[in-house]
């Protein structure tokens, strides 16, 4: 099975991709995660791609496409795979397909998570994540069951990202409707793409998103 979670920043892309690791034996593949790690080593990639993360902005297409490229052909990949924050242009779509054409996959679902925009900041501006296993949090949304301990390995330090305060998020969002949500059409041409309410809770969303996979 391989699936794009689509969706704006703070939609619950991540959330989702955690609990269908468990749920159905996917990996999830975050060009985010990749780049932030990138950053944190100081690779070539990583400084690169720095500046454009910090406002904001989209990284260039040659370096997300080569890190998925690779990516994709790894061996924990092989019993599928959810994309979570990538294709964000057109330019990614297309070369997603050549990537999947070439190893002889195929793409199974699209499933955009419709948020409104109020709720996003919202989400953004209280995200935190467990430092040592990655676990998604929500200040008031997905609070940790006891305070300061991670649920999913007990783990006691908590990171937030620099970029999910109120004026990047503006940035992102522009960019989501200028280049990413122009993707749509692309896949809905291609029959693979099914909305479900990103509004509705954490255990709903997941709900919905079973159903269109186990359809
Ligand atoms: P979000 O929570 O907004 O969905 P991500 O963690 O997916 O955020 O991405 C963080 C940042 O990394 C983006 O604002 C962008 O700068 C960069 N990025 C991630 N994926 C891509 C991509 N596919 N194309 C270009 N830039 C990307
Ligand atoms: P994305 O990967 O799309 O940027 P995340 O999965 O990181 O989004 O979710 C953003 C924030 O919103 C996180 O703090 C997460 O705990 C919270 N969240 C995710 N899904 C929901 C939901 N359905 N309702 C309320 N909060 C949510
Ligand atoms: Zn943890």
């Amino acid at each position: 099975m391989i699936l794009i979670l689509f969706g704006p920043p703070g939609a619950g892309k991540g959330t989702q991709a955690q609990r269908l690791e468990k749920s159905h034996g996917l990996v999830q593949l975050s060009t985010g995660d990749m780049l932030r790690a990138a950053v944190t080593a100081k690779t070539e990639n990583g400084v690169r791609a720095q500046e454009k993360m910090a406002s904001g902005k989209l990284v260039s297409d040659d370096i997300v496409i080569g890190i998925i490229n690779e990516r994709i052909a790894a061996e924990d990949c092989k019993g599928g795979f959810i994309l979570d924050g990538f294709p964000r242009t057109a330019a990614q779509a297309e070369a997603l397909d050549e990537m999947l054409n070439e190893q002889g996959l195929k793409l199974d679902h699209v499933i955009l998570m419709r948020v409104d925009d109020d709720a996003l900041v919202d989400r953004v501006s209280g995200r935190f994540a467990c430092g040592a296993c990655g676990a998604g949090y929500h200040d008031s949304f997905k609070p940790t069951k006891v305070e300061g301990v991670c649920d999913e390995c007990g783990a006691t330090d908590f990171s937030r990202r620099k970029d999910d305060n109120r004026e990047t998020v503006a940035t992102r969002l522009t960019a989501y409707y200028a280049d990413t949500a122009p993707v749509l059409p692309y896949y809905s041409e291609q029959g693979v793409l099914t909305q479900v309410d990103g509004m509705a809770g954490i255990d709903e969303v997941a709900a919905e998103i079973a159903s269109v996979l186990d359809a």
